[in-house]
């Protein structure tokens, strides 16, 4: 008999037969002998659209009243699901995240949970019933509702598995695990068995969006696995858990990101403190750097070139515009039309020669990189847009992910298996 918290998103409770269809999910699992507690999100777009009626009468609306409203999405799925079982003849719970023992800091829209009491699910299961937690939410210390940051309820229930000690943390939505690549740009992606949360964190960072990262994250801390699936099939995820013995590939997947942009500042004084100067600004103006690279100094001056988020692009202007006359420095150009593409594997730390072989393929194929940057597990390369979807299908095959397995496995066309990997939940 195994302890199972369930983890609903909110396309897999978006409608009325929906609820419908988790409840049963419920019932098989507990029929099956294991005890389960479930945790849901929003309905659909529901939070989305409790933030536009808040925008609708206040453009700035306080913290506080904000969660207030927000975390009633949530507690609306939880009392649907909660109706459904007992129509169906089983003896269900809704618990808030407050009736939940949930309680996080005061910072109000993207809390952190400090401490978890899970003493009424625990007695609920004892008495026979499942128990259902309101995803996204908890509460301070002034007894005010908190939420977690959008996708939260990821966390809540990384947070609930850990609180009752459940053997796995599963999470349903409409994506079915995680793939080597996505399968939208390269049909030859397979979903994996397993992947590590360090390899994960780095997968979600680099624009994987699967699960919510700081999820990962407590997941990491505390040692709880979780199993990413599918809501709408029997069929096996991904499980998410520290790295297993077993010899590993050397990569396990590859990202893509086309969200970021790159700044070129021309002809910089190469003197002490320049560098300093001109990214203390950037920062102070709130622009989130991802890679810099600078170039050996000519003639006393040298270019550094840096990526930023797009929706940076404003900040990162006007600050330069601004800090580089006073540098003796006035130009920079922007490239909007560049891609990042990341590999990312464990297997990385032991094998030497990843570098060489990523760059050798994209040698080959006359694709140009114009950045690298790298961590133990995660080697990041900046190309030209126009090149992503060749520069990911050359590296996937590259690095030995190649495989038609999913077709054997599951049957779906590679349309089909594009559109089940269509991101939010
Ligand atoms: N309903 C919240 C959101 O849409 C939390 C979640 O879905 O995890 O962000
Ligand atoms: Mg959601």
């Amino acid at each position: 008999m195994s302890l199972i918290v369930a983890k609903f998103g909110g396309t897999s409770v978006a409608s009325p037969e929906r609820i419908i269809n988790v409840a049963k999910r419920l019932v098989s699992i507990h029929d099956g002998g294991d005890r389960v507690v479930a945790v849901v999100s929003a309905m659909g777009k529901t939070t989305d659209e409790l933030m536009g009626l808040a925008n609708a009468v206040n453009t700035n609306p306080p913290a506080r009243e904000l969660d207030r409203l927000l975390s009633t999405g949530e507690q609306v799925s939880m009392t649907l699901l909660a109706l459904a079982l007992e129509a169906m003849g089983y003896k269900a719970i809704s618990f808030t995240g407050r009736q939940a023992g949930i309680e996080t800091n005061g910072i109000h829209n993207k809390a952190k949970i400090m401490r978890i009491d899970n003493k009424r699910i625990t007695d609920a299961l004892d008495e026979g019933y499942i128990p259902i937690v309101a995803g996204f939410q908890g509460i301070d210390a002034n007894g005010d509702i908190t939420t977690l940051g959008r996708g939260g309820s990821d966390t809540t229930a990384v947070a609930v598995a850990w609180g009752i000690g459940a053997d796995v943390c599963e999470i349903y939505s409409d994506v079915d695990g995680i793939y080597t690549t996505d399968p939208r740009i390269c049909p030859r992606a397979h979903k994996l068995d397993s992947i590590s949360y360090d390899e994960m964190l780095e997968l979600s960072s680099v624009g994987s969006g699967v699960l919510q990262s700081r999820a990962v994250e407590f997941a990491k801390k505390w040692g709880v696995t979780i199993h990413s699936r599918s809501a709408f099939s029997e069929a096996k995820g991904t499980l998410i858990r520290e790295e297993s013995a077993m010899e590993q590939a050397v990569i396990t997947g590859i990202a893509h990101d086309t969200s970021e942009m790159k700044v070129t500042i021309r002809r910089l004084p190469d003197t002490i403190g320049v560098a300093a100067r001109v990214f203390s600004a950037l920062a102070a103006n709130m622009v989130n750097m991802d890679m810099i690279l600078q170039n050996t100094s000519l003639d006393g001056t040298t270019d550094i070139s840096f990526t930023c988020p797009a929706s940076d692009l404003g900040r990162a202007r006007e600050t330069l515009e601004e800090i580089l006359p006073e540098i003796g420095a006035n130009q920079f150009d922007v490239d909007e039309d560049i891609a990042k593409i990341s590999l990312v594997g464990t297997g990385m730390k032991s094998s030497p020669g990843v570098s060489a072989r990523a760059f050798r393929t994209m040698a080959d194929n006359n694709i140009n990189i114009q950045a690298i940057s790298t961590s133990p597990i995660r080697l990041s390369m900046v190309i030209d847009a126009a090149e992503v979807e060749r520069a990911v299908q050359l590296l996937h095959t590259a690095f030995e992910l190649d495989s038609d397995s999913i077709f054997e496995e599951t049957q779906l066309s590679a349309e089909e298996i594009a559109d089940k990997m269509k991101k939010g939940r």
